[in-house]
């Protein structure tokens, strides 16, 4: 079997649908490797709980810049108030060890990364309703009030852009919304383009008389 690149996709959703419990749950059900989750670098403080070079590598300002003229980042955004950008290289030689990618971010990068790879897979995840996102933003911690309304808005502003995406993932139900991405994940590596590479020695036999 000859080795087939692995396919990228861009999973983005406003914060409190779901997105990274989704993405955490799909990689348990794959525990061979064939698929991982890029670690952007950003310049945002680490939150509780949050391990450098497993949920980002955090940096300064000043040497985000400097990486980011350097080109090492695929596409990088200003999200609200901190930068955030993807590695170029970790994406190049993971895709062409042959292992999916997913990249968790927002709709900015998500244009850069279609500009420069028109092959990608752009799948969005919207919550069932505003009530339901509120609820989910509201059980998160003892925000208050005007932290809410800003999570709420600033999710509205994400989810302006769902129609740039070709997948929609309404998660009402977890389970049901794994299985969806799982779909949609599965599914391209079925391509004939794929296939046809790593079944090469098959359709040759098979169409050799
Ligand atoms: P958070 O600070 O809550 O982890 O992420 C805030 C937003 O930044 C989310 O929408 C997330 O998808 C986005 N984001 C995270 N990493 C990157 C990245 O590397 N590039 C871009 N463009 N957005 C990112």
């Amino acid at each position: 079997m000859s080795k087939v690149s692995g396919n990228l996709f861009v999973i983005a959703a406003p914060s409190g649908a779901g997105k990274s419990s989704m993405i955490q749950a799909l990689l348990k059900r794959h525990p061979d490797n064939s698929m991982q989750v890029s670690v952007s670098t950003t310049t945002r403080k680490p939150r509780p709980g949050e391990v450098e070079g497993e949920h980002y590598y955090f940096v300064d300002e000043k040497s985000f810049i400097e990486q980011a003229e350097k080109g090492d980042f695929y596409e990088y955004a200003k999200v609200f108030t901190h930068y955030y950008g993807t590695s170029r290289h970790v994406i190049e030689d993971t895709l062409a060890s042959g292992v999916d990618v997913f990249l968790d971010i927002d709709w900015q990068g998500t244009r850069q990364v279609k500009a420069a790879y028109p092959g990608v897979h752009t799948i969005f995840i919207l919550p069932p309703s505003n009530a339901e996102l509120e609820r989910r933003l509201r059980t998160r911690g003892q925000d208050s009030e005007e932290v809410i309304a800003e999570r709420m808005s600033k999710a509205q502003a994400e989810m302006k852009h769902y129609s740039e995406f070709s997948y929609l993932i309404v998660n009402e139900n977890f389970d049901d919304s794994v299985d969806k991405l799982e779909h949609i994940v599965l599914s391209q590596r079925q391509r004939r383009s794929k296939q046809q590479i790593r079944h090469r020695e098959i359709l040759h036999d098979l169409l050799a008389e």
